[in-house]
């Protein structure tokens, strides 16, 4: 492709690719939805991305990725997660404080860069909040708000890595890869008990908390409007 992709329609091809990771349906509405942004200038970027030969568009407005923008949407989210976990394992940044960096980062970053970051963090496979960094190695999960009180859970991701969110689950010791049981959830809160500590957490916080249960709720994953909490934009 001649075109250089932009900033911008570098992150929304993230949070395309997202929709599509999560099995989401891939359209302007859920796009505008997670990106808190109005559906006008969504829809107006999503015309560019088309123009510019990232995406297409079916008569009912579902989104797909050209096979450029699917290798160009798979490249900047493997470089985002990459990125934040060469700050929490090499430079021991807190992992409630690598997203909004790696924003940053994600769109100045070199191959011969990115080879050396990826020797650097070793055998990690996710990034610090749960994503896989190979794209297609996520693993199904059910949001923690439909597990039921008695199950048994592992923490996977946080969906949504909103800076204000991954500093609750940071202080309420919330951390993906940990387990732990649901003592209580009522229509309010859900708690669950880790063994050295227990967190508390809204419905709505537990909602953005994708968790293997067992017994488990049906998978699933919420929709954007459930995930937009915070006023930062949603992230992976
Ligand atoms: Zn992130
Ligand atoms: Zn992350």
């Amino acid at each position: 492709m001649a075109h250089e992709a932009t900033v911008a329609e570098e992150e929304y091809l993230q949070i395309i690719f997202w929709l599509q990771e999560a099995g989401l349906p891939m359209t302007g509405a859920n796009v505008a939805r997670a990106m808190q942004l109005s559906p006008p200038t969504v829809h107006e970027m999503i015309g560019r991305l088309e123009r510019d030969g990232y995406i297409t568009r079916a008569p009912n407005k579902a989104i797909s990725f050209t096979p450029e923008g699917l290798v160009h949407a798979e490249g900047i989210v493997r470089r985002h997660r990459l990125i934040e976990r060469f700050l929490t394992d090499v430079l021991g940044i807190p992992w409630h404080e690598v997203h909004e960096e790696a924003e940053r980062l994600e769109h100045a970053m070199s191959p011969v860069l990115e080879e050396r970051m990826l020797a650097a963090i070793g055998d990690a496979k996710t990034c610090p909040h749960g994503h896989p960094i190979q794209p297609g190695e996520r693993v199904i999960g059910v949001p923690l708000g439909d597990v039921e009180h008695g199950a048994k859970v592992t923490i996977l991701r946080f969906e949504n890595e909103a800076e204000d969110l991954l500093a609750l689950f940071h202080e309420e010791g919330v951390e993906p890869g940990t387990s732990g049981s649901v003592i209580e959830a009522d229509d309010e809160h859900i708690t669950v008990d880790f063994g050295d500590h227990t967190a508390t957490l809204t419905r709505s916080v537990a909602e953005t908390v994708s968790v293997l249960a067992d017994p488990s709720p049906p998978p699933r994953t919420a929709l954007p409007e459930q995930l937009v909490l915070g006023r930062e934009r949603y992230g992976r």
